[in-house]
């Protein structure tokens, strides 16, 4: 296949996982990325010598057997990773400072459904029905379990609200918003979210919560291996800025520094919206654009990445989630005033266990509207500048603000901080390529299920999307993703043939 060339414009895990698989079937693979880094979300970046993730804090489906291990262990890289499982009983705890409750996910079914049988001795039916029913609507997707399948299998979950669907198990108003807590991993929106996505999100993490050591960055190296060592090409700095289509194909793609990349097949990891952009053709139809351009992206977030002074502060093998007023899934309608209604809190992997944690993340969501006022400037590594004086002291105050608020949860933190450094929707921006900041793409609708599905081909014959917006974000979801829009070059049957294949010892 080594006359089949296949470019991917975007290094994110699904660009990645797409060259990976390609390269491995024996197609001539060429990445593109803008960034001097590759990954996208993976990216990572060190400050006093500590390694912080710019978008992945814990992965589920890694255990033996599971989705996501299964196609890293096809693509090799299974036993290569370093990471740390969490804590069994409480891998996630959702706080509530109303009363200072806190509440344990376990991992595995029979350990969750015991600590929330703990917590609420009177509710083991709704519970019961809880853990049955995510099993359930995640055992109808098909390609979540690498196996063929119709789309009918699933369609009895599509337009159902996440929500709603929790409220009707119980009418404890508590246990209701402990199910819903860890809903900062998709950005949930009531009378939004489908219920598959907080499925399929969610049973992940029971089946198995890791979290990498040294960060997310191990992924995109692992994988730019496979690229290479198969004979293809990464090229970072290489912004894309059209795609050419003539008699309905792609001819090749074009960066800023105008050099063109030719190809049979391309692939863009980009958000669907700037890949449309990109690609003036009469092939792709307004009603396709608008479609694509009038759906909804995911909130954005404010996070503080802090260094922590040596032995000062115990380290957790567990990840928070608290809130400051007793709807979890109110967060998102905060003032300026209010805010943060909630923020999730994560200790960063550690090389070997300790007593004392040396990093931490602390995210909260923010609106793009916040840093409108700074939309104009443009600050990477690759290409640095300064926002100005104004945005620097608008970091620092909402910074402090939050700040103020975690010590509340976590005592002497404030004092065990050697340094912080902050990341808003515009370092997302700019980093991933997107038009907001948004952290998980577009938002998944229960009201209108198929508009936000997207699928992996486009209108154009040889050009093909994946990433987050395709299927489910996330780095099992985006793996997932990547695995379908393969399928359109390789076929369904033999990819899951060749993952299948790949478990046998
Ligand atoms: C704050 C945050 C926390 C998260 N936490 C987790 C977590 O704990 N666990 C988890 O599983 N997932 C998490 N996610 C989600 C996960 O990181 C993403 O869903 C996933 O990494 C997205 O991968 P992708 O391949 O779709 O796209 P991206 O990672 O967005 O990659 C797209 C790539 O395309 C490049 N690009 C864009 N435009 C161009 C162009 N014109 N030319 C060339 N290159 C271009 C970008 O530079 C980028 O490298 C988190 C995300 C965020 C933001």
């Amino acid at each position: 296949m080594k006359d089949k060339k296949i470019i991917i414009v975007g290094s994110g895990i699904g660009g990645l996982v797409c060259g990976s698989i390609l390269a491995i079937e024996g197609y001539d693979v060429t990445v593109l990325e803008m960034n001097r880094q590759i990954g996208g979300n993976l990216q990572t970046y060190a400050r006093d010598k500590h390694v912080f993730d710019s978008g992945v804090h814990y992965i589920g489906g890694l255990e033996k057997g599971q989705n996501l291990y299964k196609v890293f262990k096809y693509l090799n890289i299974i036993d290569k990773l370093k990471m740390e499982k969490l804590d069994e009983k409480a891998f996630d705890k959702i706080h509530f400072y109303t009363d200072g409750q806190e509440y344990s996910y376990s991992q595995g079914y029979d350990l969750f459904n015991k600590s929330l049988l703990d917590a609420f001795p009177n509710e083991k039916v709704a519970i019961d029905k809880y853990c049955t029913t995510l099993q359930d609507v995640c055992e109808k997707f098909p390609l979540y379990n690498l196996r063929q399948g119709d789309y009918m299998e699933k369609s009895i979950y599509l337009e159902i609200d996440t929500k709603t669907f929790i409220e009707s198990l119980t009418d404890n108003t508590r246990l209701q918003n402990v199910l819903g807590g860890n809903n900062p991993l998709y950005a949930g929106i009531g009378d939004k979210t489908p219920i598959y996505v907080h499925a399929l999100v969610v049973n992940s993490y029971i089946e198995s919560s890791y979290r990498l050591i040294n960060g997310g960055s191990q992924i995109a190296k692992l994988l730019s291996k496979i690229i290479t060592n198969n004979g293809g090409v990464i090229k970072n700095r290489t912004e894309i800025k059209k795609f050419v289509v003539k008699d309905g194909s792609v001819t090749y793609v074009e960066a800023a520094d105008g050099k063109r990349f030719e190809g049979d097949y391309f692939i863009s990891n980009i958000h669907p919206t700037k890949t449309l952009q990109l690609a003036e053709t009469e092939f792709i139809r307004p009603a396709y654009r608008n479609r694509i351009n009038s759906l909804e992206n995911s909130v954005s977030a404010f996070i503080i990445n802090i260094t922590l002074k040596p032995s000062q502060y115990k380290y957790v093998n567990t990840n928070y989630y608290c809130y400051l007023e007793d709807d979890v899934w109110n967060s998102m309608a905060y003032t300026d005033e209010t805010w943060p209604l909630s923020y999730a809190l994560f200790f960063s992997g550690m090389p070997q266990q300790t007593e004392f944690a040396e990093g931490m993340t602390i995210m909260a969501y923010m609106k793009f509207s916040e840093v409108e006022e700074w939309k104009n400037t443009f600050n990477t590594v690759g290409k640095p500048s300064d926002r100005g004086p104004e945005y620097e002291a608008f970091k620092k105050r909402k910074a402090e603000k939050l700040l103020d608020v975690v010590e509340v949860k976590f005592p002497g933190l404030k004092a065990a901080i050697l340094n912080y450094y902050t990341s808003t929707p515009l370092t997302f921006r700019d980093y991933m390529g997107t038009d907001d900041g948004s952290i998980y793409g577009i938002a998944k609708d229960y009201k209108d299920p198929l508009k936000t599905f997207i699928s992996p081909r486009t209108k154009v014959e040889n050009l093909l999307l994946t990433g987050q917006n395709i299927n489910l974000h996330g780095v099992l979801g985006v793996t997932i993703s990547s695995v379908v829009t393969c399928s359109v070059i390789l076929g369904m049957a033999e990819i899951i043939k060749k993952i299948d294949d790949a478990q046998i010892e």
